[in-house]
């Protein structure tokens, strides 16, 4: 069993733009790059498993106290409040906004639990030297869910949350926050300490396989080669319509649909950006008197109250960053239809930006949620959860199932010239 990365006779593909190249053995703790578009194909890290194992276990032991233990309490006017991780994550079902409450559930609870056992299982598995077919559909299964599992967007929104409260109330550190922040750093720990390929290709049966010699070919299409999207396997175009032999997902060239599917996303999104932002999305009673506000009012709240820093925080979360993945999706959509070749490379890493700012957007309902089970005194202050939810939660789900169904390599294809 090959427990080593030493380079094989399989060429590496670039899975942004395409590119072909000779494998490489990078020293313990180097990255290697694409030399075209910049991106990350793979870095060494060592004793992956065995560190991947003891982390994700720690993440585990941490996930029960972490969600139902108390997290805060507030004390207004020698009133407290307090709540556990989980009551403010079934907040929203109070409100009556059950699809977001369902998004939050999945997102802050269940995929992190999900997301943690899986990792725990398949690291445990590959260090016994086990070889079964479920360990390829939990690797593919991780890939899917790292976008997904938020705990840390939720915690920097509890920090949020601490600073928006810590003028109005006594705030009080329960453990519950501790074991949550050692959740946060787990599942962080965990997702850095796997190394995909070094996983991957334990459980590849016929790693030298021979492929056909690229012969002057610049590109994997070019070559005959095309990489699969399940666990990035260089694969003969020959097989095509086929099942890669190593995690059985079918094979494409290209994603399918990448282009309608992306284009139909990033549309819906920008319908749904009007009334999320006009609508208001949180409902304040102070003293009985209600006071709704949309996301821009929250923001010059904060400003004005002389908070820059959480306002500024705000303003990036629910202003800049969906209004950038929007804008930098179009860009790269009108620029495929137009055959536009310029900047491809500043493109791509553009698009990787998004990619990796996508899910910072839900800090906004995460504060939400925790305000709306932590503030709960009656008469004196009750904060709701108003319309706009709905349509910003949209908004963030569509932009992140766009950068995930739009394929880069189609930025590449769209022309030949250079950059
Ligand atoms: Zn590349
Ligand atoms: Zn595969």
């Amino acid at each position: 069993m090959s427990n080593d990365h030493s380079p094989t006779s399989e060429p590496l593909l670039c899975s942004s733009c395409d590119l072909l190249m000779a494998d490489v053995k990078p020293p313990p703790g180097h990255t290697v790059r694409c030399p075209r578009c910049g991106r990350r194909l793979h870095k060494w890290k060592t004793n992956s498993i065995e560190k991947t194992l003891a982390i994700s276990l720690t993440g585990l032991l941490l996930y029960l106290p972490a969600n139902f233990m108390q997290l805060l309490t507030f004390d207004i006017l020698g009133t407290d409040v307090s709540s556990s991780l989980f009551a403010a994550t079934l907040s929203m079902f109070n409100q009556g906004q059950y699809i977001v409450g369902i998004l939050i559930v999945l997102c802050g609870f269940f995929l992190p639990l999900l997301l943690l056992s899986l990792i725990f299982s398949v690291s445990l598995a590959l260090h016994k030297g086990r070889r079964r077919p479920w360990i390829a559909r939990a690797l593919i299964s991780i890939h899917h869910l790292r976008e997904w599992a938020m705990v840390d967007v939720y915690l920097i929104g509890v920090f949020v949350t601490i600073i928006k409260m810590s003028h109005m109330a006594k705030i009080q550190y329960d453990i519950g926050l501790f074991c949550f922040i050692g959740l946060v750093l787990c599942t962080i720990g965990a997702l850095s300490a796997m190394d995909r390929r070094l996983f991957w290709s334990r459980l590849d049966p016929n790693a030298d396989s021979p492929l056909p010699e690229p012969v002057n070919a610049v590109t994997g299409a070019d070559a005959g080669l095309c990489l699969c999207h399940g666990c990035e396997k260089v694969v003969p175009i020959a097989s095509q319509n086929r099942r890669c032999p190593r995690c059985g997902e079918h094979l494409h060239l290209r994603k399918k649909n990448s282009l309608s599917r992306t284009w139909a996303l990033v549309i819906t999104a920008v319908i749904l950006t009007l009334p999320a932002n006009i609508l208001p999305i949180m409902e304040v009673d102070y003293f009985g008197v209600p006071d709704q506000s949309t996301i821009m009012d929250g923001i010059i709240y904060f400003f004005k109250e002389g908070s820059y820093g959480i306002g500024a925080i705000i303003l990036t979360a629910s202003i800049l960053v969906p209004l950038f993945k929007i804008s930098g999706l179009l860009l790269i959509l009108l620029t495929i239809h137009f055959r536009l070749p310029g900047w491809r490379r500043h493109k791509t890493i553009m698009l990787r930006f998004i990619e990796f700012i996508g899910r910072w957007s839900m800090l906004d309902i995460f504060v939400i949620a925790l305000l709306c089970a932590l503030v709960r005194f009656g008469f004196l202050s009750t904060i709701n959860a108003a319309p706009a939810v709905f349509y910003f939660a949209g908004v963030v789900v569509c932009t992140m199932l766009a950068t995930i169904s739009f394929d880069p390599r189609l930025l590449w294809d769209a022309t030949s010239s250079s950059d």
